[in-house]
């Protein structure tokens, strides 16, 4: 015997999860239909983000019952939205299998900055940082990425017609190099110009430094602005605030970021978490000035955000412009990241499953399952 046999395993394919090339591989090939069939049915799925076929009026009852007995929509369940007193809303999505992420919707000026998960919960372990207390769960599969997508689309159809999604940011929970396949899935998604149509350029993925997967990335047809986690200035630092650094060091990471290829005019950002009396100091600012010298970059600097399951303390505002003061009178470009969203935890580093203040689920449990090793 081969272990136990999975029961109800879902024998239909989720349309929501797949490319334009596999949907029309699909199409044609599972289901014998023409080619332009599949590009209808890609343009209902990912352009229009329908939750179910009974909105695909172009298609015959016939297909229609075809695609209903082989093929599901596989679409997140809004569970709640949050609005913060800044306009920043935070969608609680529910995944079929019942797991909570997180996604932020944030308007900002003519821009509207969608930020979206890539994992429930997150195995890298900053210290600082609240989805790193939940652990790993589980990889999202392509369709639940670009599902954030449509959803947050159709919410903002509702509240704020005026308004379009304009960038896109890998920066909710997980670490989104953990989960490499399906977000390059997902990127291929998002960028077709039938489905979404999203602009390379207006999506940035974050990474707390996997060094191979940024390696990788350089080297794909699809390629979204690069943002790394850096936030401190020297390994003895970075090794206790964020344990990934024992395993690739910033000489590591930034030897990478040096050979990643960049577009005309494109930067690569790095994100410099503040903390009091950890990584603030003008030799820090000294220090981070000096190791990015070289490199076309920004720096955007945000101010620890607070919650309960750790205990740094966010600079003073003296503190936090005497060091950004420091890095532009050395030369780097640096910009504050001011928090969207603090008060309904949705801002950098609080997704964490919380509706007011609750935890959903048992913050205290760590790792609930085996962490996979980071290669
Ligand atoms: N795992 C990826 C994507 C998450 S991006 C990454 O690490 O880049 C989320 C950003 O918020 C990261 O730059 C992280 O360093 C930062 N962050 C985490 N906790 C924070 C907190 N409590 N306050 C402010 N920023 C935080």
């Amino acid at each position: 015997m081969s272990g136990p046999q999975v029961p109800d395993a879902p024998t239909r394919v989720d349309l929501r999860a797949l490319t334009f090339e596999q949907t029309i591989e699909w199409v044609t090939t599972g289901l014998g239909q023409p080619r332009f069939r599949g590009e209808q049915v890609w343009r209902w799925v990912h352009g229009r983000g329908v939750r179910s076929f009974d909105e695909m009026s172009n298609l015959s009852r016939d297909l229609r019952a075809l695609l209903v007995e082989r093929a599901t929509v596989g679409t997140l369940e809004v569970a709640e939205v949050q609005t913060s007193h800044d306009g920043t809303r935070k969608l609680r999505l529910a995944t079929r299998d019942g797991r909570s992420i997180e996604s932020v919707l944030i308007p900002d000026g003519d821009k509207t900055t969608l930020c979206i998960s890539s994992q429930v919960g997150c195995a890298v372990d900053c210290q600082f940082c609240a989805t790193a207390k939940l652990g790993l769960f589980r990889n999202l599969d392509p369709g639940e990425i670009v599902d954030q997508v449509y959803r947050a689309r159709q919410l903002l159809a509702e509240v704020d017609p005026d308004r379009r999604i304009t960038n896109l940011v890998y920066m909710g929970m997980g670490e989104p190099l953990h989960n490499y396949d399906n977000v390059m899935s997902s990127l291929r998604i998002l960028t077709h110009d039938l489905g979404a149509g999203l602009s390379q350029r207006r999506i940035t993925v974050s990474t707390a430094g996997m060094v191979p997967r940024i390696e990788k990335l350089g080297r794909e047809d699809v390629r979204p602005n690069l943002a790394v986690s850096l936030n401190a200035s020297s390994d003895e630092v970075r090794d206790q605030i964020m344990p990934i650094n024992r395993k690739w060091d910033i000489g590591k990471l930034l030897g990478a970021i040096r050979a990643y290829p960049l577009e005309h005019r494109r930067r690569v950002t790095f994100e410099y978490v503040l903390l009091a009396g950890v990584n603030d100091s003008l030799d820090d600012a000294a220090r981070l000035a000096r190791l990015l010298r070289g490199i076309k970059c920004k720096v955007n600097i945000i101010p620890w955000n607070p919650h309960p399951e750790a205990d740094f303390q966010r600079p003073s505002a003296a503190a936090i412009e005497a060091f950004q003061e420091e890095c532009k009178r050395l030369g780097l470009p640096t910009y504050l990241r001011t928090p969207r969203g603090d008060d309904i935890d949705a801002a950098c580093g609080q997704l964490a499953n919380r509706s007011h203040g609750e935890p959903l689920v048992p913050l205290r449990v760590r790792k609930p399952v085996a962490a996979p090793a980071l290669d």
